[in-house]
């Protein structure tokens, strides 16, 4: 099963406390496009400037990952940078230049027309919505987006979050959009909208799963020692969520199961995890799923309790 992704790929700039790297490949689509196919064939939607490195397109050309979405036009690539908190948890953007991406409209090219799964990666509602128009019914649809389109856009992000399955939002999304201090009240007014399911980000406290019939689901973070940069583990989340349910088949209604949903986001974080341990795609880039398989090992383990206990009695 092939996945069409649109969002941005960029060049980072990125502070921690403890290290910087400049301009190196960032963007939600790089991430996504990187993570998601270590499990299948993806096929990117974008746009890059006249200055992007060959050598990104050429890393991703050995994968399977499809570039006759991806147009290069005279000008400057998009270009985010942003200085990390000593809680990593937090983090002050410093600059976003769109740069080619305010004129850009994407073409999703006939080739990709039979991707099954569609994700809209974090870029302007307007371009997300010009994928939806262009998109042949995908079987199911996730979103992504970012506080800057929650404050600058929030009608056109409205407009696509009523017409996708899946929203993934970071829990202080959830309070931008909704303007609600309870996290639980904040998802019931999203589920107005008409999803069915959302994924709460929690950076590195996990992600919990609600669905609109009631499924909740609190997925393991995996403990790391040591977080270089965190920037993508949302996009690389997404990449592992929707790579892992690109090798699974939906049930006869056309919907996923709701254990391939839970798995999904078991393989989000750990691919989430795994972004973080290095800047920019550097861990990514050589990630087997040898390694994912251990991590998964390691979750079951570190989440599974006695579930025995009745309560009441005491001997
Ligand atoms: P994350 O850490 O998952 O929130 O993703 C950060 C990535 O999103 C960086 O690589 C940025 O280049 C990219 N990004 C930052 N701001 C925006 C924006 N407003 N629209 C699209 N992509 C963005």
């Amino acid at each position: 099963m092939s996945i069409l992704v649109v969002g941005s790929v960029a060049l980072d700039s990125v502070e921690t406390p403890f290290a910087r790297a400049e301009d190196t490949l960032g963007g939600a689509a790089s991430y996504f496009t990187t993570a998601a196919s270590l499990y299948s064939q993806v096929n990117l939607v974008a746009v890059v400037g006249s200055d992007f490195p060959r050598e990104h397109l050429e890393f991703w050309r050995k994968r399977p990952v499809n570039l006759a979405g991806l147009q290069i036009c005279e000008g400057n690539t998009f270009r985010w940078g942003a200085r990390y908190h000593m809680d990593m948890n937090a983090r002050d953007t410093l600059y976003t230049h769109l740069g080619v991406y305010a004129d850009f409209h994407p073409v999703i090219p006939d080739e990709y027309h039979n991707s099954e799964l569609l994700f809209l990666a974090n870029i302007q509602p307007e371009l997300q919505l010009e994928v939806l128009e262009q998109a042949p019914a995908p079987r199911l649809t996730v979103l992504d987006t970012m506080e800057l389109w929650i404050m600058t856009t929030r009608p056109q992000l409205t407009e696509v979050i009523k017409r996708v399955d899946i929203l993934l939002m970071s829990e202080e999304e959830v309070r931008q959009y909704t303007n609600c201090s309870s996290l639980v009240t904040g998802v019931r007014r999203l589920f107005d909208l008409g999803l069915k399911y959302i994924v709460v980000k929690q950076g590195s406290y996990g992600a919990l799963l609600f669905g609109a019939d009631g499924t909740f689901f609190s997925a393991p973070t995996y403990p790391l020692e040591e977080v270089i940069d965190p920037t993508g583990a949302g996009d690389a989340f997404a990449g592992g969520f929707l790579g892992y349910l690109s090798t699974v088949e939906p049930q006869a209604n056309g919907q996923y199961a709701i254990n391939d949903i839970k798995r999904g986001v078991v393989h989000g974080n750990i691919i989430g995890s795994f972004v973080c341990e290095d800047f920019s795609i550097g861990r990514l880039r050589a990630l087997t799923m040898d390694d994912v398989a251990s991590r998964y090992r390691t979750l079951v383990e570190c989440s599974h309790f006695d579930p025995n206990w009745r309560g009441g009695t005491t001997v």
